[in-house]
């Protein structure tokens, strides 16, 4: 039992905006269903306090992520995190940067780790970015056939940044890339506590929903999984969990680039964690929400615990 208590709340998130009632995410077709895996890239155990404005001493179960996606149209994944670069990338940060980077001998490349999961990087036909910051980008020139698909917002945020490190974004992750890239806008009704949606596929299985504020086009994916099971995924609205449920900021603030837009959007997330609680919320750093999703694995376990499950193909 862990005796660390929480000592202080030092930045809330507004849970108290006015909100209509919810339209509700529509019904699909039978089959608009998808399964989902993950390849990770690094895990490492943090406290909670670096994670979230709360001052606490819980452990934080910190990961970068590659989430990978069978659709009946094809593979695809949702924010390839390091690419094959990542010992070049993080040469260019600079050294006080590593103490939030790390180094790169302590992550897997999405293209290894996909190959270890019996995938070839070459059949992966989309991959969707929740936002565009370096971490969540890393493999896509690894991904020679996926088109690449992100809001308008941030595909015109990413367009306008320079250099190796800009914005939080690497820039050359998108050398070579930019002609499969494809913006889409947000046009569609609003769902649950959004206030617009995009069908990507047009079946239901997922839709974009709008996150703006950690970046200025930062978009979360509602995913429907097999047996009834339903992701959001809502990148780097916040860093935990307990973000969410708290609700709290990151610690530091600039990591966002819009702190009052954010904080809009973890009182929404907030709120509807409540509401639909049969929805995993799942911020891309929180290893223990990852972890509802079978890791990828080119050999099925023996043991369903811990959960290896073959990839998706
Ligand atoms: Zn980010």
């Amino acid at each position: 039992m862990k005796t660390w208590p929480t000592l202080l709340v030092l930045v809330p998130a507004c849970a108290s905006i006015p909100l209509p009632t919810t339209p509700p995410w529509p019904d699909a077709p039978p089959g608009a269903e998808v399964e989902l895996c993950v390849v990770w890239g690094e895990r490492n155990d943090r406290r909670r306090f670096e994670g979230v404005a709360e001052l606490s001493f819980e452990p934080w179960h910190q990961a970068n992520a590659t989430v990978v996606v069978r659709h009946p149209s094809g593979l695809m994944v949702i924010d390839p995190a390091f690419g094959s670069a990542i010992a070049e990338d993080l040469s260019h940060v600079p050294g006080w940067f590593r103490i939030i980077t790390g180094w790169a001998d302590t992550k897997t490349p999405t293209p290894q780790g996909l190959a270890e999961a019996g995938i070839d990087p070459a059949e992966v036909r989309v991959a969707l970015l929740t936002h565009a910051h370096w971490d969540h980008t890393g493999a896509l020139r690894d991904l020679p056939n996926a088109t690449v698909r992100l809001s308008k917002s941030e595909l015109l945020f990413v367009a306008a940044l320079d250099g190796y490190v800009s914005g939080g974004v690497m820039p050359p992750h998108f050398d070579g890339v930019w002609p499969r890239v494809r913006g889409f806008e947000l046009d569609g009704p609003p769902v649950l506590r959004f206030d617009a949606s995009k069908d990507l596929f047009g079946d239901g299985s997922m839709l974009a929903v709008p996150l703006y504020g950690h970046t200025p086009g930062s978009t979360g994916y509602l995913v429907r999984g097999p047996g009834g099971r339903r992701w959001l995924f809502i990148g780097d609205a916040t860093w935990t969990s307990r973000g969410v449920e708290k609700p709290a900021h990151k610690t530091v603030p600039k990591t966002d680039r819009d702190r009052a837009k954010t904080g809009e959007v973890i009182g929404r997330l907030h709120v509807l964690a409540g509401e639909h609680p049969e929805i995993v919320i799942v911020p891309a750093h929180d290893a223990d929400a990852l972890a509802t999703m079978p890791t990828c694995a080119a050999v099925t376990s023996a043991s369903g615990d811990g959960a290896a499950a073959p990839a998706p193909r």
